[in-house]
Order: structure tokens, then C-alpha cells, then sequence
């Protein structure tokens, strides 16, 4: 028996990487029946019949995964924003932000084309002091070893809306992924999921994930996952009165109060507020 990493799976099958070598296998038999379905990113067992072709056997329990893109045990993930052009989308930022602290997935936050505008920045780096935060020009070759030196040994996802020079940055950093010819197949309209796959390309040590990014607008959290998903409460939160606090409207909440005293970002809490509606909507809506 032989264990790996599923670094690719494509129409059928999982590539799963063993000692420097990809083994191209099928999950056969148990796995039908079974509500797990290999996913890239997954650790698995696998057997190799005599013509070399692989078997997964089982795969082992995973650290963390997100459904769109389909990958697991994702060490870290990079949000790329623009300082503008487009405008710096905080509320975007936030929602990413507690999808990926909600996965236990690391966040780094990429701040990009700073050449066009410094205002900003002193403000981005108040409202999310709690984060890593790194403030890039790809034109301007400022800051880029520092994201470089991030990608070193682990497994990073990055994500960022269209036009936030995600590609420049790509570029910048010499990543090479097929993420362009995603967007070209959708283009030709046959539809966006048939021709996707995530695949973890091999960089510095780690991988990144070949996807578009994950560009999951709605929160699919519950109000208690929400509540413990914002780093910055933290400290606060542990001093709410009331365990299983919501910060909302219980009496003696200390992120409120946080919140008053300039100690949390006022906007990063309105939008929590705007996400904890939309996750209390959601949950009523299932026992309706
Ligand atoms: P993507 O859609 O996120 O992949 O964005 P692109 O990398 O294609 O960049 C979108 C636009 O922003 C292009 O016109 C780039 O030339 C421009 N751009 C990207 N990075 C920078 C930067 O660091 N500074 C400036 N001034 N423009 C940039
Ligand atoms: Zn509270």
C-alpha cells in the first residue's frame, strides 16, 4: 500500500503524487457508496495493480477543506485586493476573511497596486491590524519577495476578483498556472464547471492552487461559526457575559464595547453585523 497526495483530479481520475512521482488512480468500489469523495488536497492510501494503475484505499481525515474550489488541507490562502481601480472592497474582504478563518485556513492579505495610491494604506493597516497584511506594486516590483518567501513549503489558495491584478502579481512572482484558459473556455460558453479542475501546482517547496479562487459571496456559516470567525473579537469575546455571545444585542458584550472604545474596527463589525442577519435569515429559513 502506498500513501500520497491527490494533486490533480480530472474526469474520473485522481493524480496522486508519491515520493517525487504522480500515479494516475480511480476510486473504485467502497468509495461509491460512501459519502467521502476524494478530493484534491486529500492524503490518501492507494494500491497500484500489475499495469501500474492506482486504487484509493482510503482517505485520511482532513484538516480543512472549501467546496468551490473543491480542495482540502489548504494551509493558507492569499486575498488580493486592489488598492483601486478597482476600489478597495472591504465588505469582500470580510466575508473572505471569516469563510477562511471559519476553515481554519490561514489568511494573508495581499493589497495590490499601491503606486496609485498611498491614502489609504494607513487605514487598511488600523482596520486590520489582526492580519498579515502586505502591500504590493507588481509595476512597480514593491514588496514581492515578501509574498514570494509566504508560498515557501505550504499549500495556498488565492483568490481575488477580476481586474485586482491578480495575474501581475502572478506574473511578478513567476507562477505559472492555467487560470487564464479557465476563462477562456467559459468564455466560449460550454459552461463553467465542466472544464474547471483544481490542481496543486508545485512552487517553492509548497503548492498553489490552480483555480480561479474561491469567490464564495455567500457566507455559508451559521451564526455561532460567524461569531468566532472574526480574529480581531478575540480578545474581547472572551470576556462576553454571556457564553455564546453574538455580540448583537446581548447585554454586556465586550466586542460592543470594543467596538465603541475604537479597539474594533467599526466597519469591519457592521459588516458582521450585515453577515450574522444573513446567517440568522438562513438558519430560520431551514426550519421553516
Ligand atoms: P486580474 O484580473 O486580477 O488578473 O488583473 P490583471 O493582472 O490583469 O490587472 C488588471 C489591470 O491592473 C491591468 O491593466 C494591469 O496592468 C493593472 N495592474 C496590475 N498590477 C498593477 C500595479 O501594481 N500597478 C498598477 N498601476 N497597475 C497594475
Ligand atoms: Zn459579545
Amino acid at each position: 500500500m502506498l500513501e500520497g497526495r491527490i494533486i490533480k483530479s480530472l474526469a474520473g481520475f485522481y493524480y496522486v503524487e508519491n515520493e517525487g512521482r504522480v500515479y494516475s488512480t480511480k476510486a473504485r468500489g467502497k468509495f461509491r457508496n460512501k459519502n467521502i469523495k476524494p478530493l484534491t488536497g486529500d492524503f490518501c492510501s492507494f494500491i497500484l495493480d500489475e499495469n501500474n494503475e492506482g486504487y484509493i484505499q482510503e482517505i485520511k481525515p482532513r484538516k480543512n477543506m472549501l467546496e468551490r474550489p473543491p480542495i482540502a488541507n489548504i494551509d493558507q490562502a492569499l486575498l488580493v485586493f486592489s488598492i483601486t481601480h478597482p476600489d478597495f472592497d472591504s465588505l469582500l474582504l470580510d466575508r473572505f476573511l471569516a469563510l477562511v478563518e471559519s476553515r481554519h485556513i490561514k489568511p494573508f492579505i495581499i493589497i495590490t497596486k499601491i503606486d496609485l495610491n498611498y491614502d489609504l494604506i494607513e487605514k487598511i493597516k488600523t482596520d486590520y491590524s489582526p492580519y498579515p497584511l502586505y502591500f504590493v506594486s507588481s509595476k512597480k516590483k514593491i514588496g514581492l519577495e515578501e509574498v514570494k518567501a509566504l508560498l515557501k513549503d505550504k499549500v495556498t489558495v488565492i483568490t481575488g476578483q477580476s481586474g485586482v491584478g491578480k495575474s501581475s502579481l502572478l506574473n511578478a512572482l513567476d507562477i505559472q498556472l492555467n487560470i487564464e484558459t479557465n476563462e477562456i473556455s467559459e468564455a466560449l460558453g460550454r459552461g463553467k464547471h465542466t472544464t474547471r479542475h483544481t490542481e496543486l501546482i508545485k512552487m517553492y517547496g509548497g503548492y498553489v492552487a490552480d483555480t480561479p479562487g474561491f469567490s464564495s459571496l455567500e457566507l455559508d456559516l451559521t451564526a455561532k461559526e460567524l461569531s468566532v470567525s472574526y480574529h480581531d473579537f478575540d480578545d474581547y469575546s472572551r470576556e462576553c457575559k454571556f457564553r455564546g455571545c453574538l455580540h448583537d444585542s446581548e447585554p454586556y458584550c465586550k466586542v460592543k464595547e470594543a467596538v465603541e472604545n475604537g479597539k474594533i474596527a467599526r466597519e469591519r463589525y457592521e459588516h458582521y453585523l450585515m453577515f450574522l442577519k444573513e446567517a440568522k435569515e438562513k438558519e430560520e429559513r431551514k426550519y421553516d
